[in-house]
């Protein structure tokens, strides 16, 4: 039985059942409901950079998507409608898109993981997210068994979630269109640090391969790209996202904490900065899991990490941030097999 670790970014995870790998859509469709008629638990793994799969493994059939291809249909009055298929490698089509001068995704330069994956949790970074590009998601309903296509706003995106997390035991991605402009300036820049990097201000434009560029390099800094070189630290991403809280929790926090207005009233502030100020250091370590040297909502495995390692080091950095704020953090990591309850 091959080890779940192989295919995660956290390099942790037990054996699995059975591992098949999807080449084709209709291979992924196959699979699916082959394993659904037997009755079999079924995971769909992209990059595995969302993931922390228990050390036991996963009793059922494990669906790689590694479907490939896109197709571009451009329109010099609405820039370009590109479908791509769920198993394409996210960075490799936002590098490709801003190669054929394509504008809208730079922010979003340097996320591991696949295109398939990048709708699930509305992958965001830099002050821009996946969604404000996305016009059509194609997914396999598992409960009617059939094919669906999902507009932009039938998705139901918000901050790190959609349909596709909130039923995630319904739909399978197969590929996702992208509508971006054609053009070589940026969304306007949305991100104190970025616009600082730039030397340009919040809301200018500017080159998208400089963005680009400036987002890998940020990026880099914070071991917020999958490094091979480093074989030491393996992570997946931000463990926990950033809290939104109700105005009246917002006002108890100190004055210096940040706070980002919503647009429903309610204020979001950074997971990161709660753990630096609950004493969760960088660094820290708890056996093979580590907080990352570069990042505190990096928890990372510093090479012979097991999943109970990196759960036990997430639910301390959790009880530090309780027992000093009153705010439990969420995981943004996808759980099979183990909760931080
Ligand atoms: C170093 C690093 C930096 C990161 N930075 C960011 C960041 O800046 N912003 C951000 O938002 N995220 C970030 N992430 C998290 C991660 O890269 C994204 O969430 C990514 O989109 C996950 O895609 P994946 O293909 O690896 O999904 P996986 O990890 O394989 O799966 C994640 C979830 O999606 C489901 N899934 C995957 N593919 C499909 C499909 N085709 N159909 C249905 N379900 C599917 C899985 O079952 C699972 O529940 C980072 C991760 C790492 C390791």
């Amino acid at each position: 039985m091959e080890s779940l670790s192989n295919f995660t970014t956290l390099r942790v995870g037990g054996p699995a059942q059975k591992i098949v790998h999807a080449h084709t859509e209709d291979e992924l469709i196959e699979f699916v409901k082959a394993a659904d008629k037997s009755g079999e638990q079924v995971l769909i793994l992209g990059g595995g950079s969302n993931l922390l799969i228990s050390d036991s493994g996963f009793a059922g059939t494990v669906i790689r998507v590694e479907s490939k291809g896109n197709a571009l249909d451009y329109d010099a009055c609405s820039g370009g409608m590109i479908e791509v298929s769920a198993g394409e490698d996210w960075d490799k089509f936002v590098e490709l898109t801003i190669e054929k001068g394509f504008a809208d995704l730079e922010s979003l330069s340097g996320i591991p993981g696949t295109v398939g994956g990048a709708p699930i949790q509305n992958i965001g970074a830099y002050g821009h997210e996946v969604s404000e590009t996305i016009a059509r998601v194609r997914a396999f309903d598992r409960k009617k068994s059939e094919i669906i296509t999902f507009t932009n706003e039938q998705c139901k995106f918000s901050y790190r979630n959609s349909i596709f997390k909130e039923e995630s035991d319904r739909f399978v991605i197969l590929n996702v269109t992208f509508q971006l402009r054609k053009g070589e300036q940026s969304l306007p820049i949305a991100y104190a640090e970025l616009a600082m990097h730039l030397s340009v201000n919040i809301g200018d434009r500017a080159a998208i391969t400089t963005v680009r560029s400036a987002v890998l390099e940020l990026r880099g800094r914070k071991g917020m790209l999958l490094d091979t070189s480093d074989s030491q630290i393996h992570s997946a991403g931000s463990f926990f996202v950033n809290p939104i809280l109700s105005q009246e929790i917002a006002d108890k926090l100190p004055a210096d904490a940040p706070r980002w207005p919503q647009t429903d009233g309610r204020v979001k502030t950074s997971a990161a900065w709660l753990m630096e100020h609950s004493g969760v250091s960088k660094g820290e370590k708890l056996a093979g899991a580590q907080i990352s040297n570069k990042h505190v909502l990096a928890l990372s495995n510093s090479g012979n990490a097991t999943a109970n390692d990196i759960v036990e080091l997430a639910k301390m950095a959790r009880a530090k941030v309780f027992e000093k704020f009153g705010i439990k953090l969420q995981a943004e990591v996808q759980m099979i097999g183990v909760n931080l309850e």
